[in-house]
């Protein structure tokens, strides 16, 4: 439930398990890590319970304008009032005027009861966020669910965004002769096992194929976008990102142009080599680049890693415009740079280094298979890690909006229409005078088609 998994997946010793999933095969032993309230389940319910009771802009408008429409409506009745029992009386008599005085003004307070006016806007959130919950599209606040489809722009990060984030070692290169692959990676996969970055991960996940014990580290310290360094068996060691006259080299420049990310090995201050990592992209991130130039917004990746990889990816995916070696705390100066022309602009990012350009963005969109902190500080959360569902969240934005109009156009109509044909304007003309019963009927019609078309959103295919 949680991500959607059809397929078994393989887990070891020290894996991650998500409660109510089958194990197919043997048995285990598991340590419940978070129980009760702290579940990602209980999560994902307070989330959506929350959202659906915030509020959007438009609401407001819908507030503003009842506040004025109930004394207008009041003022109205009591004009009706005096018109009925001054003019009314002069042509009818007393009696009769007086029993259309009350008709009027009763059958204009009731049709006039803004009730329709405050459910339009909520009921279309409550089932909008319920529908986006369930198609695992978490929507924090209604009002992300507002402006998303207004927005111009989407940034999309690299690595766990538009890439699955499982990047593996597929070349290891000797600059230095001292060392073989295996120590190189020996005493990369030792520091790199400090880290959490999915290049770290992937450089471990290579230690552990080839059978290395990791050695132990001190000193440890990483730079976030830049990379890590620390002692390794007394020797000092560093893994970062080449500056600009190893990228010269040519067989790293081979690398890159195949979209591996290349790091520079640093052992005892000096190179040792370098080791290429590749990433591939999401299945389905091209049709959604697609989908989304369609609706006519512009797509951009954002990345901290070298242009040359980073064209490979976007040129894979169909992403045009591409901002790369970017340092994650410059991420959300790129991010102010494009709301500069006022469009809004989403983002969409799952590590920790995106957390500060998600803040800036004006929809945060992060990945549930991302890092904590991006998820907290994201608007909406795609659970499963599927990009995809940036589509049907735009779709969903603009769906839920569309009701929203239609529910404030009906509650209005309902009220203009009806407010005259109360007072009893066209009783003179044409005879027509609206009782008070129909008048309730009316009023409880409005409520009750403001509530059916927001559920019509149910039905509506994102
Ligand atoms: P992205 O924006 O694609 O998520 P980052 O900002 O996290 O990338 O990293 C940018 C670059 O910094 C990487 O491409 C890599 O060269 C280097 N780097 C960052 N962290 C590490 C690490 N733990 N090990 C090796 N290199 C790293
Ligand atoms: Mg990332």
């Amino acid at each position: 439930m949680i991500n959607g998994e059809s397929i078994p997946v393989d887990k070891k010793v020290g894996s991650f398990v998500i409660g109510a999933t089958i194990n197919k095969q043997g048995s285990f032993y598991y340590k419940a890590s978070n129980v009760g309230s702290d579940t990602m389940l209980a999560e994902i319910i307070r989330i959506v319970k929350d959202s659906q009771g915030s509020r959007m802009e438009i609401q407001n408008l819908a507030d503003k304008i009842s506040s004025v429409f109930v004394p207008v409506v009041l003022v109205f009745a009591l004009i009706a009032v005096i018109v009925w029992l001054t003019v009314g009386t002069y042509y009818l008599g007393f009696s009769e005027s007086f029993s259309y005085t009350m008709l009027a003004f009763v059958g204009i307070l009731v049709i006039a009861c803004p009730c329709a006016l405050g459910l339009a806007t909520p009921t279309a959130i409550v089932v909008g966020i319920g529908k986006g919950a369930e198609k695992g599209i978490l929507i924090k606040d209604a009002k992300s669910l507002e402006k998303l489809y207004k927005v111009k722009k989407i940034v999309f990060d690299k690595t766990g965004t538009v890439t699955k984030g499982q990047p593996k070692v597929t070349d290891v290169i000797i600059k230095d002769d001292r060392y073989t692959k295996e120590q190189l990676i020996s005493y990369a996969s030792s520091i790199e096992s400090k880290s959490s970055h999915p290049l770290a991960r992937a450089i471990v996940d290579e230690g552990l194929r080839v059978k290395l014990v990791n050695k132990k580290v001190i000193n440890f310290k990483e730079s976030e976008g830049v990379g890590v360094s620390g002692e390794v068996d007394k020797i000092p060691v560093s893994i970062k990102k080449p500056d600009t006259k190893e990228i010269e080299n040519k067989e790293v420049k081979r690398l890159q142009e195949q979209g591996k990310t290349v790091v520079l090995v640093e052992i005892d201050k000096k190179i040792a080599g370098f080791i290429a990592i590749s990433d591939t992209v999401k299945e389905n991130a091209k049709e959604l680049i697609e989908g989304i130039h369609n609706l006519g917004i512009d797509t951009v990746m954002l990345t901290g890693d070298n242009s040359r990889s980073a064209n490979y990816i976007a040129k894979a995916v169909g992403i045009k415009n591409v901002i790369s070696e970017v340092l994650p705390k410059d991420k959300s100066d790129v991010i102010r740079k494009l709301q500069n022309d006022g469009s809004l602009v989403a983002m969409v990012g799952d590590g920790i280094n995106d957390a500060p350009a998600l803040m800036q963005s004006d929809v945060a969109i992060a990945m549930a298979t991302g890092s904590d902190i991006a998820i907290e500080s994201s608007d909406i959360t795609l659970l499963g890690g599927d990009i995809e569902k940036v589509f049907q969240a735009i779709k969903l934005s603009k769906a839920t909006i569309n009701i929203v109009k239609q529910n404030l156009f009906w509650a209005f109509f309902y009220n203009v229409v009806g407010i005259p044909l109360a007072a009893g304007v066209f009783y003179p003309i044409w005879g027509i005078f609206l009782n008070p019963i129909f008048a309730g009927l009316a009023m409880a019609g409005s409520s009750i088609s403001v509530v059916l078309n927001s559920l019509r959103l149910n039905r509506i295919k994102i």
